[in-house]
């Protein structure tokens, strides 16, 4: 499914098999999950992708050939290919262990092409070993939703009481994170929003509610507004909930911003900040958050909740992920089509 012009819709077109580079592997993907940054560059939001471009970074697959000199995966290998395409390995950022500023990096489903397809190549020391015990279609939220949604939790130190504003595959993945190391969860969510609030509760949250401390379901949690936030982190793309969540927040607490694209922020008075308050984003992953990550997933356990679109039906997830109508992540599932 490529995208050929930015804010219109992806076409299904038959394009060249990619051939694995040197240091590549080619995979055969079962499964893409849909991010809502692919939504941002779909709509224009983020203004450079490679055009004509397949999007897609949460691919799941199998390795089918490798590249010259590539051996760390091989043919038969299930593997997981994330957002981080590739490093210099040469700045100041990739030598000081922060690889995701890299200033050169190369982003899957953005400067090269992503899993919306049947075939991906990927630079081999960028994807990872995909845990078992997970389906495809149940592993490839983990490799965004879940690892930037780890790098976002870790951000938030050692926070007691969490925020999450903004509950769709991420935040679900974050809460069952978050609960298993025994931090109390409140989720946010657009007003008037049950069915979302409820999916909270399902997953752990204490409590779920809007941004004004009201709930449609606050009777099934113990009923407390989302006061004295030790840590929150924003998920929705809204600038107005950084000053919200800023409000919300105790004294020395942080406000992570997860998504790499937000409408403005809006003023606020500095009194929301003062008391060493902080407001942070977060960019990309590492290597070893997703290793990190990836190892803990099966620990917790987490388990994603899935909403299941053929591949020629990319159009019709990006617009229910844009409307926020179903729950947990939107996967593609990828059929192979008949090979000799
Ligand atoms: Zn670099
Ligand atoms: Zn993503």
């Amino acid at each position: 499914m490529v995208l050929s012009r930015q804010r219109e819709p992806l076409a299904g077109v038959d394009v060249p098999e990619p051939e694995p580079g040197a240091g590549q592997v080619l995979v055969r993907v079962a499964a893409c999950g849909v991010c809502r940054t692919d939504l941002h560059v779909v709509d224009g939001d983020l203004s450079e992708p490679k055009l004509p471009l397949i999007p897609g970074h949460q691919i799941v697959g199998t390795v089918v050939e490798a590249g010259e000199g590539a051996e760390r995966h091989a043919p038969g290998d299930r593997v997981g290919i994330p957002w981080l395409g590739w490093t210099c390995g040469e700045c100041r950022y990739c030598r000081s262990d922060r690889e995701n500023l890299c200033p050169r990096a190369r982003f899957t489903g953005y400067d090269v092409d992503g899993g919306y397809a049947e075939l991906a190549a990927a630079d081999e020391r960028f994807c990872f070993p995909v845990p078992g015990g997970y389906p495809d279609l149940q592993a490839a939220p983990l490799l965004c939703a879940g690892l930037i949604g780890y790098r976002s939790l870790r951000m938030c130190g050692d926070a007691e009481r969490l925020g999450l504003y903004g509950f769709g595959a991420s935040a679900h993945i974050v809460c069952q994170v978050a609960r298993h190391q025994g931090r109390e969860v409140l989720a946010i969510t657009k007003p008037g929003d049950a069915d979302t609030q409820r999916f909270a509760l399902e997953l752990g949250a204490g409590w779920a509610g809007d941004p004004a401390g009201g709930s449609e379901v606050a009777e099934a949690g113990d009923g407390r507004p989302p006061v004295e936030l030790d840590a929150a982190i924003v998920f929705a793309p809204a600038g107005e909930l950084v000053p919200a969540a800023l409000r919300a927040l105790s004294p020395g607490g942080v406000v992570v911003c997860a998504g790499i694209h937000m409408s403005d922020i809006p003023s606020f008075p500095y009194e929301i900040l003062w008391g060493e308050r902080a407001v942070r984003s977060v960019a990309n992953l590492t290597r070893r958050d997703g290793e990190d990550f990836l190892a803990l997933a099966p620990e917790v356990p987490v388990r994603t909740e899935v909403s299941e679109y053929p591949l020629e039906r990319a159009n019709e997830a990006l617009d229910d992920l844009r409307a926020g109508s179903f729950r947990g992540a939107a996967v593609l599932r990828i059929d192979q089509p008949a090979r000799d």
